[in-house]
């Protein structure tokens, strides 16, 4: 692994990647492996900590499946053992009305903590520099001002990859902007229990508007007696004087079935964060400029994970920067190659999510619906499908299809 001498980085690199969550330790890797200069630069002084993610990560050949047409990072298939808290081989919807219904998974929860570190050992040991506790505050081209511990800098990149997450500074400086929409960006605010009796085996979402309205609480065991229990939400659809908190709290001690399980638990950790379930911005890509994972709007909206399609676009970033600066293509030749492999999915994803929004506000609609559709169809909108008889029952349902 490259340790930068005296800490402190070069003037100028070929790439600097911003970021190194699952999307820019990826690029970061995929680009060093062409034997470019590549500058990894993230905020956190201990990267992964604090975590902000549920770490639901379905396995290799279910991702290809959501995304068939993308060509996943070998890091997505090889997953050291110790970065897996647990594996999940069953997934439960519970109504409203308490009925439940599951399908088979095949998906781990992961320890984010460690396997953010891993990515971004991995990028290390392509031969990217790495430089923690280090903010960058300012975006100016491709001269980039940075601060933290390691003191203060101006560096310059050939091309600048912005793998900064849902308030990307580097998406801000290029105008590459989601769209404002109030319901495109969820919060996500999750405990970490120990001291509790889930089940194992499987991961549950759980629906109802006096507890998620317009969103899904969720409990993922991470192994023996510990669990992570979170709401995903929107702030527009909060009740007045409540945040997303107060939510997470009634879920966890006033639902009927939730509480029971949860009762006893002990609060180790709180996790929060924004969720970009708006779609992408419309640019992703300019003459110097690329943005990946969480700061374009690769997640998929209608369960929120964006770890995996995060990763993809890292790889794609990565890879097109590389070849870009050996004169190979264009660096915009990034926007339509991401859209080619994954963009489908991830605009199909918003539009089942707008229509599931208008589902989700009332409770008997949101019991309905889950005893109408079958278990592989509701795996299929998890998934951000919408197959044709689900699409049949909202019509019926009168959720705004016409
Ligand atoms: C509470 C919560 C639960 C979630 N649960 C799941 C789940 O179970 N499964 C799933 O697939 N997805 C989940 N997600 C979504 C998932 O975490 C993200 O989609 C994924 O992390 C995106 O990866 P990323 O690399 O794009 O962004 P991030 O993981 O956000 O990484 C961005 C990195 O950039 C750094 N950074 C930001 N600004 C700067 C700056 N100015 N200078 C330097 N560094 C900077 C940040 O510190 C961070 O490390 C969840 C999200 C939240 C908030």
């Amino acid at each position: 692994m490259h340790i930068i001498p005296d800490m402190k980085p070069e003037y100028s690199y070929d790439i600097i990647v911003v970021g190194a969550g699952p999307a820019g330790s990826t690029a970061a890797m995929y680009a060093a492996m062409h034997d470019l200069s590549v500058l990894l630069v993230e905020k956190k002084k201990d990267i992964g900590v604090p975590l902000q993610c549920g770490g639901f990560l379905p396995h290799y050949p279910v991702l290809q499946e959501l995304v068939p047409n993308a060509e996943l990072p070998f890091t997505l298939e090889e997953i050291p053992r110790s970065c897996i808290h647990a594996t999940a081989s069953y997934q439960r919807f519970i109504a409203p009305s308490g009925l439940s219904k599951g399908f088979e998974v095949n998906a781990d929860a992961i320890d984010r903590r460690r396997f953010d570190k891993h990515l971004a050992k991995e990028a290390g040991k392509a031969g990217a520099h790495l430089l923690v506790g280090t903010n960058v505050n300012e975006v100016n081209g491709t001269e980039l001002s940075m601060d933290g511990a390691f003191g203060k800098f101006k560096v310059n990149a050939k091309v600048i990859i912005g793998a900064d997450g849902p308030n990307s500074v580097v998406a801000k400086a290029n105008n590459m902007l989601r769209d404002p929409d109030p319901m495109g960006t969820g919060t996500a605010f999750e405990y970490e229990i120990s001291g509790v009796d889930v089940d194992k085996d499987a991961v549950e979402m759980y629906f109802g508007k006096d507890y998620v309205p317009g969103g899904y609480a969720w409990i993922i065991s991470q192994g023996e007696d510990t669990a992570n229990i979170g709401v995903g939400i929107r702030e527009a659809l909060f009740e007045k004087h409540l945040c997303a908190r107060d939510y997470l709290d009634r879920f966890m001690y006033r639902h009927p079935i939730a509480s029971e399980k949860l009762r006893g638990g002990a609060i180790t950790s709180v996790v929060a964060g924004l969720v970009p379930v708006g779609g992408a911005p419309k640019v992703t890509a300019n003459h110097n400029t690329l943005i990946a994972g969480d700061a374009a709007g690769h997640i998929i909206a209608t369960n929120g994970g964006g770890i995996s399609t995060a990763m993809v676009g890292g790889k794609i970033a990565g890879e097109t920067a590389a070849e870009f600066l050996a004169g190979k293509c264009q660096l915009m030749e990034y926007e339509k190659r991401w859209r080619q492999q994954m963009g489908l999915e991830i605009m199909t994803a918003v539009y089942v999510r707008k229509l599931m929004d208008r589902l989700m506000l009332s409770d008997r609609l949101m019991t309905t619906a889950i005893r109408m559709i079958s278990p592989e169809q509701m795996k299929a909108i998890q998934c951000g499908q919408l197959p044709d008889p689900v699409k049949r029952t909202l019509i019926k349902l009168n959720v705004g299809l016409s």
